[in-house]
């Protein structure tokens, strides 16, 4: 995609899960369609993809508001989580799937306990996801070994499942909450199964003060010198990074999740993504999970990404419009090596498509595209969501989701585990 990217009187047409022709309807062959879709007065983009987050989390949502990262995790989150079933992680996950189709989110990527029951949803829904069993021991040998055993398992199981739709992945959870011994056994076993890592890493000044202090680098320093930085690292947050950091981003071609919510709340710093888009770095959105963001809607993450970065810079010429929503589509793409099956419009890349109603007050006039996209659309403009060739949301109405029965029976369940 660039500023050049944008064709009028357009057409799309899908065949056998891909994306066959895009161009000027003019010049469309001529086809027998089963389907057909009029998208006048809309705007055809690829499906945005949402790089982090724990979507089950939304059960969370709105729970422990206005406090700061470690006494969130550790006085409200943990607690809630030690108590949370495999059905609960279901019922929200299928919640955060009904909102990601209806703002227009065809792809995730998730780290969470009871992944499997993550893969179902997604199974169930028609997205797209990469999907991590989360991996967690610092001081405890033995939860870090049970865990890491578990996501070797998942890998196992579901990389390459949902008819290709859901790629497996390690998950440890953060440098600050594994040791360097299962980071080294992460790193050995996802070469070895060729998949990629998610983990969280950067996030807080703290967090990077206590490794700092306990092995006198950095964290990504450290991760360079146990062997674990490759282009199939997926490091969610960095924001606090020196220059030697960002450097060591750009040498192993590791890969980015910004989540500029999530770090507002939490009262963070703004990370440097426009010095890691010049170097080189590739930079994909996140929400994170919906209990710190409190959406899962991209189109806000997208306006929050120019804003932030503008004024972090204090330029407004930094972070186009066009620049956000590339680093929303094929951006994502690339971090979750996906590069050659989706996130921009092409033929012979999978159809995952979005429609987004521009007949609408806050969309007129029609000036600049990108504009609209990135200040005044929301997610609740998306018309039509296709995932792999499969309509799952049409005229706003979902096709694979009971979208009340979710919405009550997730209620029920987080409803039921602040008493528990
Ligand atoms: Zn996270």
């Amino acid at each position: 995609m660039s500023r050049q990217g944008f064709i009028t009187q357009g057409a799309i047409t899908v065949k056998n899960r891909q994306i066959a022709y895009v161009g000027r309807k003019d010049s469309l062959p001529k086809i027998k369609a089963e389907k057909v879709i009029d998208a006048r007065g809309k705007i055809a983009l690829p499906g945005l993809i949402n790089c982090h987050t724990h979507v089950a989390m939304t059960l969370f949502r709105g729970l422990a508001e206005d406090k700061p990262l470690d006494n969130w995790l550790e006085k409200s989150i943990w607690p809630l989580e030690a108590n949370l079933t495999w059905e609960d992680v279901y019922w929200g996950t299928l919640l955060g799937c009904v909102e990601m189709i209806k703002t227009g989110t065809t792809c995730f990527a998730d780290m969470y306990f009871y992944e499997d029951a993550v893969a179902k949803a997604v199974e169930e829904t028609g997205l797209r996801a990469v999907l991590a069993q989360g991996v967690i021991g610092a001081n405890v040998a033995s939860l870090g070994k049970e865990t890491l055993k578990q996501s070797f398992f998942f890998v196992k199981r579901f990389n390459g499942s949902a008819n290709g739709r859901i790629n497996a992945w390690f998950g440890p959870h953060a440098v600050y909450s594994c040791n360097v011994e299962l980071l080294k056994e992460v790193r050995r076993l996802a070469s070895e199964k060729n998949v990629g890592i998610q983990i969280h890493l950067a996030e807080s000044l703290e967090h990077s003060k206590k490794v700092q202090e306990k092995h006198g680098i950095s964290e990504i320093r450290l991760l360079e010198k146990i062997g674990f930085l490759g282009s199939d690292v997926l490091a969610a947050h960095c924001v606090f990074l020196s220059e030697e950091d960002m450097q060591l981003l750009r040498k192993y071609n590791v890969k980015v999740a910004h989540n500029p919510v999530a770090n507002s709340k939490f009262g963070l710093a703004i990370s440097p993504v426009k010095e890691l888009l010049d170097r080189g770095v590739c930079v994909g959105l996140g929400t994170d999970g919906p209990a710190s963001n409190n959406s899962l809607d991209l189109f806000e993450s997208m306006k929050f990404t120019a804003l932030l970065q503008k004024q972090h810079y204090e330029d407004a010429r930094v972070m186009k419009t066009w620049e956000v929503v590339e680093v929303a589509t094929l951006g994502g793409a690339k971090a979750l090596k996906l590069k050659n099956v989706i996130g921009s419009l092409e033929v012979g890349k999978r159809a995952d498509i979005i429609l987004i109603d521009f007949d609408k007050p806050h969309l007129k006039p029609f000036h600049n595209v990108y504009a609209n996209i990135v200040y005044s659309a929301k997610g609740s403009d998306v018309d039509t969501v296709i995932v792999d060739g499969r309509i799952l949301m049409e005229q706003g109405e979902l096709k694979t989701v009971d979208e009340e029965k979710v919405m009550r029976e997730a209620e029920k369940r987080a409803f039921n585990l602040t008493t528990r």
